[in-house]
């Protein structure tokens, strides 16, 4: 058996993985992550691997991060909750573990763990949603992962839904991240539970009565114990998307979208509209085969499983 370590950067916490060639984790670290300062992110990494290698050698290291990536797996090119800009992740990590090291989009590393390891794994053509805080994407074709001529592919969060409609965290207005993500179910539960108080009473009541303390996870909760202004929050944002699947079906034709992330864990209250959704709105809707919509099977485990499995295959 031969072993890599998969690490995941996010801009609270970095966990890391001892993980074999079947994806199954034989040992995990985590800590806080130091998001603004990049050299300190980098000793950070180099101490959690350590920790994870020094009675096991291994192969390579691969290190999934939120934000931009660059073609040749070294570069993070920008992370909008990190403090990276152009940084040249790959020769730094190398230099301070003396392994092989490569870096790729946290949400790619994710669909790449669901094709090999988890929900996907019986396809060839996969498409995957990350419903967190944001949304984030990947997409494999023919068995390869889609990096794009620039390595920058895959960003499904920012299709343009509404063409001048509510600005997204990337500066554009109306992606699907601004209508799908975990940030838009807390704002628009936020501002109906001011506008529509009545409606919103339930939630609100679990929010301490202050509209302002209304998060993803309290609505969640609430739509899970029947909640009807929940439920109806998580439904629209399986409308949203399902168009966007939809959209991004017209393109990719995948067998299988798997959707994961924090927000993709309410299960059915999120992929039961989300597919009534994608049925209502796919192109040559009654003529094509129907692709089936899963939800993934990693959990937040998949973007350090597939970025280690990468760096195996690198
Ligand atoms: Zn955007």
């Amino acid at each position: 058996m031969s072993y890599t370590v998969g690490v995941d950067v996010g801009g609270t916490k970095i966990a890391a993985g001892l993980v074999d060639e079947h994806g199954q984790v034989i040992a995990r670290e985590r800590t806080q992550s130091p998001a603004t300062d990049p050299k300190q992110i980098v000793r950070t990494i180099g101490e959690l691997v350590r920790t994870l290698t020094d009675s096991q050698p291994v192969e390579a290291v691969g290190v999934s991060a939120a934000g931009f990536v660059d073609k040749a797996r070294a570069m993070v090119v920008f992370a909008p909750n990190l403090a990276w800009r152009d940084e040249p992740l790959k020769r730094f990590l190398e230099e301070e573990l003396e392994l092989p090291v490569i870096v790729e989009n946290d949400a790619n590393a994710a669909a790449w763990a669901e094709f090999t390891f988890g929900a996907g794994e019986d396809v060839e053509d996969l498409l995957m949603l990350t419903v967190g805080t944001g949304v984030g994407g990947g997409v494999v074709i023919d068995g390869e992962l889609v990096r794009g001529g620039f390595g920058m592919g895959g960003e499904v969060g920012h299709i343009t839904m509404v063409p001048g409609g509510v600005v997204c965290g990337c500066g554009n207005l109306g992606c699907l991240e601004s209508y799908g993500s975990g940030r838009a179910l807390v704002r628009v539960s936020r501002e109906l539970a001011v506008t529509d108080p009545e409606s919103a009473k339930g939630l609100l009541a679990r929010a301490g009565g202050d509209p302002s303390k209304i998060t993803g996870p309290l609505v969640t909760a609430a739509a899970q114990d029947g909640d009807p202004f929940a439920v109806a929050r998580l439904a629209e944002l399986g409308d949203w998307l399902g168009q966007g699947v939809a959209t991004l079906t017209a393109v990719l034709d995948p067998n299988v979208v798997v959707i994961g992330g924090g927000v993709g864990e309410a299960g059915a209250l999120l992929l039961d509209p989300l597919r009534e959704s994608f049925e209502r709105h796919v192109t040559a809707r009654g003529h094509r085969p129907m692709l089936e919509i899963r939800q993934a099977r990693l959990g937040n485990a998949g973007g350090l499983i597939g970025v280690a499995d990468l760096a195996r295959h690198r």
